[in-house]
């Protein structure tokens, strides 16, 4: 059976900077592709960073009981996992790697509390957040706001992971976690 792998952060903490590395070094590993309500954005693929869904299809998916969990992560907009994600990549041999909210990852650790390693990605400082939301340039004023006010919120959560890693040096952090995930993957 494979193993499955959470990363949960506040927005800006690095989570897709360390995800992305980790894609590349571990190839037994394969991002679950999660469904949204909202609009792509520029430079997004349908299907390969999300399946992007009406308002109505993903309501359609919730009363079918497709989600392994979903949340309204933003206000009116929706993003959930699909149970066919995981039985897609565990058919071929696969890990799953998961890039969830705070509270969709803790849901997807209580129902597989053997197989997941919950991991929660921790910025060093509030001011180093609010830096890198800023420099990564893919935010207006308002959103950023919201993602720091939000932030403080998602902090709280941390204790409640397995692992915590902090994304201070970026070289560092991605070593820490390929060393623990490769490890907890090697584990019977
Ligand atoms: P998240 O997915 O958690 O929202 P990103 O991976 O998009 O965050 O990272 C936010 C910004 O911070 C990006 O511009 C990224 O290049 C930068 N960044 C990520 N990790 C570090 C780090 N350790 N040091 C400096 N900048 C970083
Ligand atoms: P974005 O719109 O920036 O791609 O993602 C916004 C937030 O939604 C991020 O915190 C991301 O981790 C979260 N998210 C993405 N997919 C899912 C999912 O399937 N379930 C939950 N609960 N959150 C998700």
């Amino acid at each position: 059976m494979g193993k499955l792998i959470i990363f949960s952060a506040p927005s800006g903490a690095g989570k897709t900077t360390i995800v992305k590395h980790l894609l590349q070094k571990l190839p037994n590993l394969e991002f679950s592709v999660s469904a949204t309500s909202r609009t792509l954005r520029q430079g997004e693929t349908d299907g390969k960073d999300y399946y992007f869904l009406s308002a109505e299809e993903f309501k359609e998916k919730i009363d079918h009981n497709e989600f392994l969990e979903w949340e309204e992560v933003y206000s009116g907009v929706c993003y959930g996992t699909l149970k066919s994600e995981i039985s897609r990549i565990w058919k071929k041999g696969n890990h799953v790697l998961f890039d969830v909210d705070v509270v969709g990852g803790l849901n997807i650790k209580k129902q597989y509390p053997d197989e997941a390693l919950a991991i929660f990605v921790m910025p060093p400082n509030s001011e180093t957040l609010a830096e890198r939301l800023c420099g990564r340039g893919t935010d207006s004023k308002e959103s950023i706001q919201k993602r720091l006010d939000k932030a403080e919120w998602e902090l709280t959560f941390a204790p409640k992971f397995d692992i915590i890693i902090v994304n201070d040096d970026l070289e560092k952090a991605v070593e820490e976690t390929i060393d623990i995930v490769t490890g907890f993957i090697s584990k019977q």
